[in-house]
């Protein structure tokens, strides 16, 4: 049985680890023009630490890869503790296919014409599986920036959904020798240069931000239950059947709150090695694991409705609160439930 891996990111870059020991050598393919200066796709790099299980499933440890712990980090003005880190995202998904058959190319349906089972890994792009139900995508920005501190205080890191309009929030994620990931994404966001400026303006007194690079980039929000189908199954020309099967981001396996996807990534790519090759038994293990992002999902549906324009719900609050106790951070409940607010007050003008 002929098996590819559309995409060497984070789920199809594990896959091919957890195949191969399962004896499965699968072809990976992955072109890697990114357009960006760390040669990976546009990323924040924050990850839980709990993210040591699934890189000790392919013989990888964390600590290989930390490059600052986020045990402390300020959402909106209130600082929580959390498990966060950031990690060398570029030189893991190296790791993850040192041993695998990778080729520098992108695939095609043409060329996937040529194997029983691809799967799909190409997470925004969604490039081999039909258009999801009902999708839903967020543009980001993204600046990797060296920061001075004028004083003594250095620059944490830090969450805020009241420094942009709409749905959505502003990252600041430490990666080392004082630069930061400094990135905005949101839903109907507009002006995300000039959002970027008026932070580093609003800050000068306290830091000088010299920027290095920048990429734009886009998140799927959609979940995978608007994700569906997670796979297909198709007639080649020859009359013989292919599994066309989806993991990772192009399945939606990302917080549609947080645009968290790395973590869920890699579960949603043990789930499909631990039922290989039964697409049924997987999209019902998928749509079960994270029927929480489906109901993260309806409430970013409501909130941009006109219904959703008096703000959230109880309902969304809760959701809310219980998005950061998944991720482990300490936010009380009232706290959570104020947070919430804010990330849906809907600024007008960003330059005010
Ligand atoms: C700005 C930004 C910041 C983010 N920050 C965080 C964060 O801090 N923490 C977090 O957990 N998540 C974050 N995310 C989300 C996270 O990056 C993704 O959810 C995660 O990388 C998904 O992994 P994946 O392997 O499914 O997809 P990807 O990582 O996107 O990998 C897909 C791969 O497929 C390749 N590809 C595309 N088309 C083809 C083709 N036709 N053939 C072969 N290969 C192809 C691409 O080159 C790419 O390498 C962020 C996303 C953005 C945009």
């Amino acid at each position: 049985m002929k098996v590819a891996i559309a995409g060497a990111g984070i789920a199809g870059g594990y896959l091919a680890g957890l195949l191969e020991q399962r004896g499965i050598s699968a072809d990976v393919y992955d072109e890697g023009d990114y357009a960006t200066s760390c040669n990976c796709r546009s990323c924040g790099w924050g990850v839980p630490t709990g993210i040591n299980t699934y890189l000790n499933d392919v013989g990888l440890d964390l600590n290989d890869y930390l490059i600052e712990p986020m045990s402390s980090m300020n959402f909106d003005g209130l600082v929580a503790r959390t498990p966060l880190c950031t990690v060398d995202k570029p030189r893991l998904l190296q790791d993850f296919t040192r041993a695998a058959r990778l080729k520098r190319q992108n695939l095609g349906p043409e060329k996937a014409e040529e194997y029983d089972i691809v799967v799909d890994a190409t997470g925004i792009v969604r490039a081999l599986l039909p258009p999801c139900r009902s999708d839903l995508t967020l543009p980001t920005l993204q600046h990797r920036v060296a920061v001075e501190s004028n004083g003594s205080e250095r620059l944490g890191a830090g969450v805020y959904g009241n420094q942009i309009p709409g749905l959505g929030y502003l990252w600041i994620f430490p990666v080392g020798n004082n630069h930061y990931h400094i990135g905005i994404g949101g839903i109907g966001l507009i002006q995300p240069n000039s959002l970027l400026e008026r932070f580093y303006r609003n800050l000068s007194g306290r830091y000088s931000f010299t920027r290095q690079c920048g990429c734009h980039g886009s998140v799927r929000v959609a979940s995978p239950y608007y994700s569906t189908p997670l796979y297909v199954r198709k007639k080649r020309n020859d009359d013989t059947t292919q599994l066309i099967i989806g993991v990772g981001e192009s399945i939606g396996t990302v917080s549609p709150f947080t645009g968290e996807g790395i973590v869920y990534s890699l579960e949603c790519a043990k789930m499909l090695a631990d039922s290989w090759p039964n697409p049924e038994e997987y999209t019902r293990s998928v749509l079960a694991r994270f029927a929480w992002m489906k109901k993260e999902r309806e409430t970013l549906d409501y909130l941009l409705s006109p219904e959703g324009k008096g703000g959230p719900r109880l309902q969304d609050r809760w959701r809310f609160f219980c998005n950061a106790r998944r991720s482990g951070i300490g936010l009380p409940m009232l706290e959570a439930f104020k947070r919430m607010g804010s990330l849906s007050q809907w600024v007008e003008n960003p330059d005010s």
